[in-house]
């Protein structure tokens, strides 16, 4: 099932937060300054671990982001922005996309490993 832009709309109104609709980084801002900061894992959690070198960080991030109340409309402002990078709304951005994983750092294996 997809959730429409509209419809997040609606759950983010009756959640008490501002639309969606306006996804500025603002309005992100204001709608998070109205959850508890406990709940929000980017603010409860070490927010370097959001712009993490390591792949491992970077994916713990994105798994934390899953419980964000807020994580709609961080996702669609962060597309909206086209965020150069890190996680925003579960995903991981790089220069203005969403990228699958963070490659680790260091030259690719020309050959991979056999197990
Ligand atoms: S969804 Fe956005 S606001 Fe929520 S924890 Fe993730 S980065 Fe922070």
């Amino acid at each position: 099932m997809t959730t429409s832009v509209l419809d997040r709309a609606d759950q983010a109104f009756e959640a008490g937060l501002d639309t969606v609709l306006d996804p500025t980084l603002g309005l992100l801002h204001d709608s998070a300054g109205k959850v508890d900061d406990e709940l929000l894992p980017c603010r409860a959690n070490n927010p370097e671990l959001w712009f993490a070198e390591s792949p491992s960080d970077v994916e713990f991030a994105k798994a934390l982001c899953r419980d964000c109340p807020v994580q709609t409309m961080c996702l669609d402002g962060a597309l909206a922005r086209r965020e150069p990078w890190g996680v925003w709304g579960g995903e991981l951005f790089l220069q203005g996309t969403v990228i699958p994983r963070k490659r680790p750092r260091g030259r690719p294996r020309k050959h991979p490993i056999v197990a």
